[in-house]
């Protein structure tokens, strides 16, 4: 099979979707399935909407429109607020954007009229992470203002904590958006007889611990999850989240080289090509091998290989490793597992493949060789010596 390849395991990510929706749902809280570190990958989509995901969150326009091409017909969140430039394009894909802006708002109606549509609003809350959002004394007036917009349908209010500062959601920050959802309804929309804001959208995946917690989550109903559902972690201290599978997409690679060589290198020492070169520890002699990979390919501090392997050092395209007292040969595969850095490099790299695997959980086969290294197994094959 080809490589460099990403493997995604479709079934392995529907479990996980279908896990977190029923968890949540019993404390009253949908999934809108992020697929943005997928770039909008249509079959993505579609496992987190088979497994209850009611709307699918994308963060760029050209994702979006993937989806759409692809026949995806379920709601789709724009969840970066729109440019400027593109408001026609978020108008005719988006069902619904996240907003921080006037002009944009304005905008977007204007777009939303000359095509004959409703675009619906969310109004995004600055809860103190400092990414996105109104200030929460600056919500109820442009509240007011969208109600003004008939081509604008204000959906809701919703925030995104721990993403620029890692501001942890709490008690104390859901709190306070569900009261401001509160005080919109009872000052702003007239409650009794105007519509109540259909939709608080509390964050992210950093969002899971209180959500599931025991506290009382308020009107919180939507939570935007990506990586919980794509990685089976938790963001905030890259915890495996209990039930959930961690290995839904792993980085395949091949061995181009695998020899035994000191293990320090000798001649004059400046930069390397990405930066300051770590001085290595002397072991004696390595086994040393050389998988084709590289920054190109994948964020090399975010991949984890299999016991026995320990990754060196890379550049954009060679990934050194030690491995021990023997190794893989060349032409041998390496599977890698993935966070979300490399998952989003491996994704967005022209030249990683793409492989989905589904059904009956089979298994990761072979490689062309007939071994191969998982991050998952240890030992990863049976130990042979690496010859120099
Ligand atoms: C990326 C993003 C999400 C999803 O975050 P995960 O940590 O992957 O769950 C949700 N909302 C917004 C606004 C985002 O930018």
């Amino acid at each position: 099979m080809t490589t460099p390849r990403l493997e995604i395991r479709l079934d392995r990510l529907r479990h996980n979707a279908r896990t977190l929706v029923e968890r949540l749902g019993s404390r009253g809280i949908a999934v809108t399935g992020v697929t943005k570190a997928t770039l909008g990958e249509p079959q993505v989509a579609r496992a987190m909407l088979d497994a209850g995901a009611v709307a699918i969150g994308e963060s760029r326009i050209e994702n979006v429109e993937r989806l759409r091409a692809a026949g995806i017909s379920a709601p789709v969140v724009l969840i970066r607020a729109p440019m400027p430039s593109q408001v026609d394009r978020v108008v005719a894909g988006a069902t619904v954007s996240l907003n921080s802006e006037v002009a944009v708002l304005r905008l977007l109606a204007e777009a939303a009229q000359r095509q004959g549509r409703r675009h619906g609003v969310i109004l995004m809350v600055e809860l103190g992470d400092l990414r996105e959002g109104l200030l929460p004394g600056d919500v109820a007036a442009v509240v007011r203002l969208v109600r003004g917009l008939p081509a604008l349908e204000l959906c809701g209010i919703g925030a995104n904590l721990a993403c620029q500062n890692g501001v942890v959601p709490d008690a104390t920050n859901m709190a306070e958006l569900s009261a401001l959802a509160d005080a919109l309804d009872a000052d702003v929309l007239d409650a009794g007889s105007g519509p109540r804001l259909s939709t608080v959208t509390g964050g992210n995946s950093a969002n899971l611990d209180w959500a599931l917690g025991d506290g009382p989550r308020g009107r919180i109903d939507d939570l935007r999850l990506g990586e919980s559902i794509l990685l089976g972690r938790e963001p905030l201290h890259r915890r495996p989240i209990e039930g959930l599978r961690t290995d839904v997409f792993r980085l395949v690679g091949e061995v181009i080289e695998a020899k035994v060589k000191p293990s320090l290198p000798w001649g004059d020492r400046a930069r390397t090509a990405f930066g300051p070169a770590a001085l290595p520890t002397s072991r004696g002699d390595s086994h040393r091998v050389i998988v084709a990979l590289g920054h190109q390919d994948v964020d090399p501090v975010g991949i984890d290989p299999p016991a026995g392997l320990t990754v060196l050092g890379a550049s954009s395209d060679h990934l050194v490793l030690d491995a021990g007292p023997r190794g893989p040969a060349v032409g041998d595969e390496v599977r890698f597992a993935v966070d979300y850095s490399a998952l989003v490099r491996a994704m967005t790299s022209p030249f990683v493949a793409k492989v989905f695997l589904d059904g009956d959980d089979p298994g990761d086969g072979p490689g062309r060789s007939g071994r191969v290294a998982d991050a998952a197994a240890a030992p990863w094959f049976p130990p042979r010596e690496v010859t120099a």
